[in-house]
């Protein structure tokens, strides 16, 4: 007999019970995306220490239970159905440390605290430090690559270790983190100085639509000078929707949710804009976004 979601939950429960932290058996996971979309997960843990979530990884590894990294949910969508797993989220890790010029941080830290602390590029992007070191998240002032100066992330092995900033494989919005999925736990950055913000965020916010849930930029740029936005507005597909899946219309590489999107209408309406970029200019445009899949 197949095993049903109950009888997930409930193993997970047994396998995780005496971690510290707290445990959520079959919760739904639109609330802890910006998207606001998406089916439940077997269990969602939201480990108290660095230690337990490392341990929870292992353990859910062990046991072959898919599991997967959530800080602030702002990259991600949900499909409809859910994850047949462990989602683990950092929100409990906010250690805070200064020490000689340098700032050691938790991976559950929210982004935005670490950009008034003297990383002012970064201002305006939601999310937490660790979900900005897997994705190299940035501005078009610069990337948080810029700021690292070490990242300590569980390996498969289950030890942990400290990688230099040469070590991370920063590139456009990836890291190695995200390619071989290590889980960051903590991260040294060295401050930039400070500035500010309120310009910055002012223009983000004329720029993006930032009164609707959404996962940001949806699409990658193509890398020959032309943006994904563009190559999507000059389709004329601002204002194109599926259900309440919706290009917006502020910026063209958003899609948002009106209200009741789902995510099979988001996958749906991504598939039209690739077709309809494809066709008119020959470029296939690849995700940003990360759909969450076992
Ligand atoms: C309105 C809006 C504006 C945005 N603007 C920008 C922008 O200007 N620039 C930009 O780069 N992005 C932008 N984004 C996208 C997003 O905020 C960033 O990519 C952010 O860094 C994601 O962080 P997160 O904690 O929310 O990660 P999540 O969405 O939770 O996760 C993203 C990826 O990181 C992984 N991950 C999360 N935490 C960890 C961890 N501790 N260890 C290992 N892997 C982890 C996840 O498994 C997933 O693969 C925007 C999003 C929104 C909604």
């Amino acid at each position: 007999m197949e095993a049903g979601p109950g009888d997930g939950a409930r193993a997970l429960q047994r396998i995780l019970r005496d971690l510290p932290g707290e445990l959520r058996a079959e919760e739904p996971l639109a609330p802890h995306t910006t998207f606001r979309i998406g089916g439940r997960a077997f269990a969602l843990y939201r480990p108290a220490t660095e230690e337990a979530l490392a341990e929870a990884v292992v353990r859910a590894r062990t046991h072959g239970f898919p599991w997967r990294m959530v800080g602030g949910g702002s990259k991600l969508l949900v499909p409809d159905r859910g994850f047949p797993g462990l989602i683990v989220s950092t929100a409990g890790l906010r250690s805070w440390r200064e020490e000689g010029g340098q700032l050691r941080v938790g991976a559950g830290v929210p982004l935005s605290r670490v950009a008034r602390w003297g990383a002012w590029t970064l201002a305006g992007i939601p999310g937490t430090v660790g979900g900005a070191v897997a994705m190299n998240a940035g501005t078009k002032h610069g990337a948080i690559a810029d700021q690292v100066v070490w990242v300590q992330a569980l390996l498969p092995t289950g030890c942990v270790r400290t990688f230099s900033r040469d070590e991370c494989g920063f590139t456009y919005r990836d890291s190695v983190f995200r390619r071989l999925r290590l889980p960051v736990l903590a991260v040294g950055l060295r401050p930039q100085g400070w500035m500010d913000l309120t310009p910055l965020l002012a223009e983000r916010a004329q720029s993006q639509p930032l009164g609707l849930p959404s996962a940001g930029c949806v699409f990658r740029n193509p890398g020959d000078g032309r943006s994904a936005g563009w190559l999507i507005d000059q389709c004329g597909l601002k204002g194109a929707r599926v259900g309440d899946a919706v290009v917006s219309e502020r910026h063209a590489n958003f899609i948002c949710n009106l209200g009741h999107a789902r995510a099979a209408d988001v996958l749906e309406l991504v598939d039209q804009v690739q077709g309809r970029v494809a066709r008119r200019f020959g470029v296939w445009l690849s995700l940003e976004l990360e759909v969450v899949r076992a």
